[in-house]
């Protein structure tokens, strides 16, 4: 998938907007013609996002929210239904690493950090604004995944519990939508050059790696009106649609 679909008149929310992947998608979507609510909590990133979008004829609302506070993001489905009526595109993107530790080792605080960020929020972002994609005629959800939700890999357990979290979520979520016209879909973007691969991985070349541009030309595309996958994975790497994998045996 590559063609840039067209966006004229959607309205987007992109959580994660602030740097790399979500920054790109975010553009993307509204170079495409989306009305883009961005939502992060670096206000700086948010307005430099705003910047190129005006730059380049877009338009786009800034919303600079922790995810953490869960009841604001009640309150963002509340604004949306008032001053929009409905929604067309959900990317939750936002996420966090989180700590690389043995799973007995793990503070305590680092676990809650992961699994409110990447699960909590996640949940609380699609249970504000279900009523309002179900409004949209064409309502699209596109919720990031990672491979690790599919690997048992030492020292990754709270980041890898979140995502296969949201996996099953995400599934059931689209399951439970399948007759009506909403398509739910999850994607893994791969290995991208972002601030949080560069946690994940310090020894690497940034260069060896797609640039978040890249990743995210292959996302867009996700949210298109004719696109008939639902319940499914878009794995970026390998460019094909599945099913969710079974984990792979240790
Ligand atoms: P970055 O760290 O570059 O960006 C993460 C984004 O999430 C930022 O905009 C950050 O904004 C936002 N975010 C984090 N915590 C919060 C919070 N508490 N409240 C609001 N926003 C928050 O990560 P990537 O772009 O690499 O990752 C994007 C997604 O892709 C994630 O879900 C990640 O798990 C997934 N992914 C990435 C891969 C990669 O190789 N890069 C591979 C596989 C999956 P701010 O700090 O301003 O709040």
């Amino acid at each position: 998938m590559t063609s840039t679909p067209d966006l004229a008149g959607k309205l987007a929310l992109v959580t994660g907007a602030s740097r790399g992947i979500g920054y790109e998608i975010a553009l993307q979507m509204a170079a495409a013609g989306a009305h883009v609510i961005a939502v992060a909590r670096t206000v700086g990133g948010l307005e430099e996002l705003d910047d190129k979008i005006k730059a380049a004829g877009g338009e786009a609302t800034l919303v600079p929210l922790d995810l953490k506070d869960l009841e604001a993001i009640d309150r963002l489905g509340g604004v949306i239904a008032e001053r929009w009526g409905k929604l067309d595109i959900l990317v939750a993107n936002a996420g966090i690493l989180g700590a690389l530790t043995p799973v007995g080792q793990m503070k305590a605080k680092d676990f809650e950090a992961v699994m409110t960020v990447n699960v909590t929020a996640t949940w609380r972002m699609i249970r504000s604004v279900d009523p309002l994609l179900r409004l949209s005629e064409a309502g699209r959800a596109i919720v990031v995944s990672s491979s690790v939700a599919h690997k048992v890999k030492p020292y990754w357990g709270g980041y890898a519990t979140s995502k296969a979290a949201i996996d099953m979520l995400t599934r059931v979520w689209a399951a439970e939508n399948a007759k009506g016209p909403m398509r739910i879909n999850l994607v893994n973007p791969g290995p991208t050059r972002t601030a949080m691969r560069a946690q994940a991985v310090p020894g690497e070349k940034p260069e060896s790696l797609p640039t978040p541009a890249q990743t995210a030309a292959k996302i867009v595309p996700m949210a298109a009106k004719d696109l008939t996958h639902t319940g499914k994975i878009f794995d970026v790497p390998t460019d094909t649609w599945t099913d969710a994998a079974l984990p792979t045996p240790l």
